[in-house]
């Protein structure tokens, strides 16, 4: 994360606990080091214990609070356990950040049961799991604050991502109920729709459909992590009290 940005990056977290999924690399651990940033104490989660902890030394080295849980969000018991765990040790939990994801391309004539199951698990059954377990924490609290990491690729849909589209069309279905049933106490929950961003999910793209893709972004470029993870502080903050069931696109303008 760029040190340039922090300042119009921050809000005033302190006190506040923060879970991100998928916070061992690209759009997640941006997110986290910049809660982390704003005074928030984060529990990063994911698989990689050795990338995890990269994100929690980032965290610490700017003076903030976080710790490291791997593990696997599709785990429905886990994920209950650690949620508890957390919001009892901790002593609550104020944000919850569901970005842990995955893609598994290809046309739909060739897309196996697997590349679809394990789509949907990763991006919409584990965000499923997560918001059940901190919205029982929440609701208690009267306090609360939910971002899942969508896509315009849900928004759009795409070629190649009949499974990655559903998932993350399906994310913001869920983001709008659960908004209507938590309005009430005090709980928001929004999404947040990335373009094409810079991260090890797009590398794989290859540069020819990157070059493509840059065509067809009013901006002309791709997006930085901490360009996704300002828009997630921002909807995290008490400023946000108000707007709850919104997608917020951060695309460069491709679906404006
Ligand atoms: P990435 O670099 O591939 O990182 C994905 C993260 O998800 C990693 O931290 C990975 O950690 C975690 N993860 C995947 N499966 C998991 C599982 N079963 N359990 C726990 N953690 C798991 O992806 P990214 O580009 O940063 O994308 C982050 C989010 O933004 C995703 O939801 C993605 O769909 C969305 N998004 C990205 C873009 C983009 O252009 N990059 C655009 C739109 C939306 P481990 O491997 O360590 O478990």
């Amino acid at each position: 994360m760029s040190d340039s940005f922090l300042p119009g990056l921050v809000a005033d977290l302190s006190g506040q606990v923060a879970i991100v999924t998928g916070a061992s690399r690209g759009l997640g651990k941006a997110m986290a080091e910049a809660l982390g940033a704003s005074g928030a104490r984060v529990a990063c989660v994911a698989r990689n214990a050795d990338k995890l902890s990269e994100t929690v030394e980032a965290i610490r080295a700017r003076g903030g609070q976080a710790e490291a849980f791997s593990c696997d969000v599709t785990d429905r018991v886990k994920t209950d356990e650690l949620v508890d765990r957390i919001a009892d040790e901790w002593g609550k939990v104020d944000i919850l950040v569901n970005n842990a994801g995955i893609t598994r391309d290809t046309l739909l004539p060739r897309m196996s049961d697997d590349e679809w199951d394990d789509v949907l698990n990763t991006n919409l059954r584990s965000a499923f799991l997560w918001c059940r377990a901190a919205a029982r924490h929440m609701m208690r609290a009267r306090y609360g604050r939910i971002i899942n990491i969508t896509s315009v690729s849900g928004l759009m849909g795409n070629p190649g991502q009949t499974n990655y589209s559903a998932s993350k069309a399906g994310l913001i279905g869920l983001t709008r109920s659960l908004s209507r049933e938590l309005a009430g106490r005090k709980v928001t929950i929004n999404a947040v729709a990335p373009g094409f961003i810079e991260s090890d999910m797009t590398a794989t793209l290859g540069p020819a459909i990157v070059d493509e893709a840059k065509k067809r972004i009013p901006a002309k470029r791709l997006g930085s992590p901490v360009e996704v993870a300002a828009a997630v502080v921002f909807l995290a903050s008490p400023a946000a009290a108000y707007i709850t069931g919104h997608v917020l696109t951060v695309d460069g303008g491709m679906t404006g």
